[in-house]
């Protein structure tokens, strides 16, 4: 070996070695502290999923606003699904990506912390392609799987910020993904709702917000009726009744693993 090819190997092997260093994870140890380390944790995750449409005329363009800002900041969200079915990652799984804004359901307030967010490139007015959702259904399939995220915590942003949003637009086929096995839906046929039954106090189980009683029902109509009605309709009370019976023969959850068990916690 020449002296000039070691000192180019040596260049090599620095330069492999600045970015690996650039790549490395950050340390986990904090040098302040004696590390005693304990087997008794699991990574951060996401516990549910939030699903947006981006009221835009096309994937690119909102794949350009999920990497820079909209008119009121910077925005993101962990995958995009074009209209074609075309999946785009832009946040990785265990980060937080900027999607929910103000948001609550069940006892959780910070959502962006606690959930993966998935755009449907959608305009808000046009029907969800069925390529789109074949799509949606393989992602939340991995998703629910590989991150242990129950199978029915996949709620809409117009669910989780009523006052605010009303995304995925009454368009959006929640049946389609109950028949498949995600998000909560009532399993027919319907039985009357016992007297003394308190449909508040369902949709409050549910997870729903109910500081604004009327933009509550709006996003419960949203989501489960095909309209956007602010006052109670024939049959809501029936279809709450069931939704709760569901909920409350869920296996008990711990607290720490999921937020099930803070929205079946009245
Ligand atoms: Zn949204």
């Amino acid at each position: 070996m020449t002296a000039r090819t070691a000192t180019h190997l040596l260049g090599l092997l620095l330069l492999v070695g600045l970015t690996a260093c650039a790549s490395a994870p950050p340390v986990a140890r904090n040098p302040l502290a004696d590390w005693r380390p304990s087997p008794n944790h699991n990574p951060r995750q996401a516990s549910l999923i939030v699903v947006h449409h981006t009221e835009m005329d096309s994937a690119e363009a909102a794949l350009r606003t999920l990497q820079t800002r909209n008119s009121g900041g910077r925005v993101s969200a962990h995958y995009l699904i074009g209209n074609d079915g075309r999946l785009y990652q832009l946040v990785a799984d265990g980060e937080r990506a900027w999607h929910a804004g103000a948001s609550r359901w069940g006892g959780l307030a910070d959502l962006n912390s606690a959930s993966i967010g998935i755009e449907l490139d959608n305009d808000g007015r046009s029907p969800f392609s069925t390529a789109q959702i074949d799509s949606l259904l393989r992602l939340l399939d991995d998703l629910t799987r590989r991150l242990d995220i129950p199978r029915q915590l996949v709620v809409g942003h117009g669910d989780i910020a009523p006052t605010r949003k009303s995304d995925p637009s009454v368009l959006f086929p929640w049946q389609r993904l109950a028949e498949a096995g995600f998000g909560l839906w009532p399993r027919a046929p319907l039985a009357p709702a016992p007297a003394g039954f308190d449909p508040w106090a369902a949709l409050r189980l549910i997870g729903y917000d109910l500081s604004d009683p009327a933009a509550a029902l709006r996003a419960f109509h949203r989501h489960y009726r095909g309209h956007e009605a602010e006052q109670w309709q024939p049959g809501d009370a029936d279809l709450l009744h069931d939704l709760q019976r569901q909920l409350m023969a869920m296996p008990a959850m711990a607290p720490a693993d999921t937020v099930g068990a803070a929205a079946v916690t009245p």
